[in-house]
């Protein structure tokens, strides 16, 4: 028999995915003790009381329809509007309705920036694409598949904008935080962390594709002072589950939220089971301040 020696296990670390040799030595930047505040403009800051949402469709599909969001957000008091124009798919078939808007995609949400006064999240998928994005974009986001594409993060970095990190939905903790580090290495220090769900076996229901990790959020606090937002919408696949699975995120203490709202969801060129409509998202609104409220913050 071998012999495990299990008096000898200790316990005194409980993070166990992350020593404390990484932490000095390997993830001394995203780990600090320093607290991080995000601050995008004087009345919107991430990592604060005031829980900032992101809200939007998936793709920058035509200007009637992020004119219409983005009236929907002023009406709401929402600051921040989403919308890919370069977005990378699941699958390579697409239907044959859905191209990536590109240039041409930037161009309305230049327009929709400047006509709602409203900051703008976006996409970057490659570095060619890159100049143009940084002319209209307020904040630059790293979607989860591109988690570890460390030559994107540095470039990306390096443009000193602030960046949202998508945790990909089979990595750990450890590996999120060495790809923040490689964003911090850089000296870009205008990072917020993103949990969207990850990968378990579909025991919900056939289409909800990811489990939001809500307990990550709590985690990563414990272990990083950077901001922690959610994204329940890419976790559940399935508009129905998102207020609740928001609602969660608010009382594990989350820092923002992204959303994903159409006007038609039915009619989303992507992913169309997962956007709320204008209505769901303004009970959302509604129902995420009450929360707040009695956990001291608040919703902008
Ligand atoms: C998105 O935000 O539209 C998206 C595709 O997210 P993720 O990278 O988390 O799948
Ligand atoms: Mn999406």
């Amino acid at each position: 028999m071998p012999n495990l020696k299990v008096s000898k296990l200790s316990n005194k670390n409980p993070t166990k995915d992350i020593s404390e040799d990484d932490k000095k030595s390997k993830l001394m930047l995203s780990t600090s003790n320093k607290k991080r505040l995000v601050k995008i403009s004087n009345t919107l800051i991430f990592g604060g009381k005031k829980i900032p949402i992101i809200a939007g469709p998936n793709g920058v599909e035509n200007k009637k329809l992020m004119f219409d969001v983005a009236k929907q957000l002023t009406k709401l008091k929402i600051q921040i509007i989403r919308g890919h124009a370069y977005k990378p798919l699941t699958f390579p078939y697409r239907s044959s309705k859905y191209k990536e808007s590109r240039n041409e995609g930037m161009d309305i949400m230049d327009i929709v920036k400047k006509e709602f006064n409203l900051k703008v999240v976006t996409e970057v998928t490659e570095m060619r694409f890159l100049d143009r994005i940084l002319k209209t974009a307020d904040i630059l986001q790293i979607g989860s598949r591109n988690m570890q594409n460390l030559e994107l993060l540095k470039e990306v970095s390096l443009t000193k904008k602030p960046i949202i990190l998508k945790r990909h939905f089979g990595s750990s903790l450890r590996d999120l935080l060495g790809a923040a580090e490689h964003i911090l290495v850089q000296g870009n220090f205008n990072l917020i962390l993103c949990e969207r769900g990850v990968s378990i076996p579909h025991t919900h229901k056939e289409t909800s594709r990811f489990a939001l990790d809500v307990h990550a959020i709590p985690a990563l606090k414990e272990l990083t002072k950077f901001p922690i937002i959610s994204d329940p919408s890419h976790a559940s696949f399935w508009a129905p589950w998102v207020p609740s699975l928001a609602l969660a995120s608010i009382a594990a203490g989350c820092d923002g939220l992204i959303i994903e709202m159409h006007k038609n969801p039915k009619k989303s060129l992507v992913d169309p089971l997962q956007p709320l409509n204008f209505k769901q998202f303004k009970n959302l609104v509604q129902v995420s301040n009450k929360l707040s409220k009695v956990l001291g913050r608040s919703i902008t």
